[in-house]
């Protein structure tokens, strides 16, 4: 019998059916056992000489998982998201996330092998935690369709489609639908970034010809009935494709109302939905003169504030599965591209970090439960893209990615204080009840007692099932 190289002791473990009492035994990269706190087991591991990690007061819970992240991603010939493989995933591992999602991106006239195969040289040997790809598809043709199984079978199983975007990423409805039939044929999953971007399209160039070139305008002329409107045609593709479907960053009412029709229609319909549309807002935030208001610029953009309380409440009923952060943060000198034309703005901002401790403080508000706030950011996500029980669960044979998070403490988020690479922060002196004390990534300590002892290259590729949610 292998002896245990770590034992967090004193904690209270949280799944998605609660929080107990118990002791996390750790074996090597993996968890060995879950235990009675004074167990036989638990005083084996004390006496045998595992490194105990005391979690008293803390909440131990399994590593965070985000299935939506954008590193070091060229959104145009002058701006490259600012994060690299190596600083964003090192970002993650400090606020408690401990597997990424990031995009291999296919543009026009792309083979998407070759797609992958860039993204998986840019990433290697530079994460400190573990990661996978979906593969964004921007031309889907004869070859991609077929490549796409190929890819399935290697472990890359999940496939993401755009109703916006025209002339980069966007497809129209009858290629979506082939797209969808396919994944339904694979047993992968569909992804989409559900807003009607040809009508989008229409008023952005509308306002810019009217001179309404400021931020503001960015959130105007993308209405969240065109997200709604989307968010339905999509799901009536996918029912007629017989697939499966995940919407990403859903960030208003008109969509949330879609995918409860769709689920209340019996459909395989599931979202996301991030951080910033449960706390930020168009008024509030993206309607600022100069650099504040580029900042919030993101698609979709910032709602109205009273939908914060829609979305929390669209958490709680499960028609939003996963919290996601989007994360694709751009430095001010790149935001600033757009001072005179919010059209060239590159769209994205950074919370990588923040993902954890902004949803617990949603538990700390009555929004959610303890156990919700694991489902949404570490289980379901786990679950969904094929990575469970492997992540997403702390558990006998699960990897050992977990984060001893202390809700006793309050930090104020801030650029001074984040470990993302980028020279602002949209959550500037917001305080949080609660932090990420420790972080173990397959054994291996990333963060230990708020040091950062991880090492780029720990990381590896994840080649991931098919869903778990599926029928
Ligand atoms: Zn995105």
């Amino acid at each position: 019998m292998s002896s245990a190289d770590v034992i967090i002791t004193g904690g209270r473990v949280v799944s998605t059916s609660g929080a107990t009492a118990a002791d996390v035994i750790i074996e090597g990269e993996r968890i060995a056992a879950v235990v009675a706190p004074g167990s036989a087991a638990a005083t084996a591991a004390e006496s045998g000489g595992a490194r105990i990690v005391d979690a008293t007061g803390c909440y131990v819970v399994p590593g965070g998982v985000d299935v939506h992240t954008h590193l070091q991603l060229p959104m145009s010939p002058d701006a490259t998201s600012s994060d690299t493989f190596a600083t964003g995933t090192a970002a993650a591992a400090w606020g408690g996330t401990t597997t990424i999602i990031d995009f291999a991106g296919q543009m026009k006239g792309m083979h998407v092998r070759d797609a992958v195969e860039e993204r998986l040289a840019e990433a290697d040997g530079q994460c400190t935690i573990d990661y996978g790809f979906h593969l964004s598809m921007g031309d889907i043709d004869e070859i991609a369709l077929k490549e796409m199984g190929t890819l399935a079978d290697e472990g890359l199983t999940s496939f993401k489609f755009f109703m916006a975007y025209p002339g980069v990423y966007y497809s129209d409805d009858g290629r979506l639908l082939q797209a969808m039939q396919r994944t339904a044929e694979l047993g992968a999953l569909a992804m989409m970034h559900a807003e009607n971007g040809i009508a989008i399209d229409v008023l952005r160039d509308q306002a810019a010809a009217r001179g309404d070139t400021g931020s503001i305008w960015h959130g105007r002329t993308r209405p969240s009935r065109l997200e709604g409107e989307a968010v339905h045609r999509a799901a009536a593709l996918a029912e007629v494709a017989g697939a499966p479907l995940y919407i990403v960053h859903l960030s208003s009412s008109d969509a949330l109302e879609q995918v409860s029709w769709a689920r209340q229609r019996g459909l395989n319909v599931f979202a996301e939905t991030c951080p910033q549309y449960l706390y930020l807002s168009i008024d509030e935030h993206l309607d600022q003169p100069g650099i504040d208001g580029l900042r919030h610029i993101c698609s979709p953009p910032l709602r109205e504030r009273d939908t914060h309380d829609t979305l929390w409440q669209g958490l709680r009923r499960d028609e939003l599965a996963v919290v996601s952060t989007d994360h694709c943060p751009f430095c001010d000198n790149e935001k600033l591209l757009g001072t005179d034309d919010f059209r060239v703005t590159p769209n994205g901002l950074g919370s990588i970090e923040h993902r954890m401790d902004l949803i617990h403080a949603g538990v700390i508000a009555g929004e959610i439960s303890l156990a919700r706030w694991v489902e949404t950011c570490s289980t379901t996500p786990a679950r969904l893209f094929g990575m469970y029980p492997q992540k997403g669960v702390i558990a006998p044979g699960s990897d050992a990615d977990v984060v001893v998070y202390d809700p006793n403490v309050t930090q104020t988020l801030g650029a001074d204080t984040h470990h993302m690479n980028l020279d602002h922060s949209v959550w500037e002196g917001i305080e949080m009840p609660g932090q990420v004390r420790t972080v173990l990534s397959r054994g291996s300590f990333v963060i230990d007692n708020r040091s950062y002892v991880g090492r780029a290259g720990h990381g590896r590729y994840l080649r991931r099932d098919l869903s778990d949610l599926l029928v």
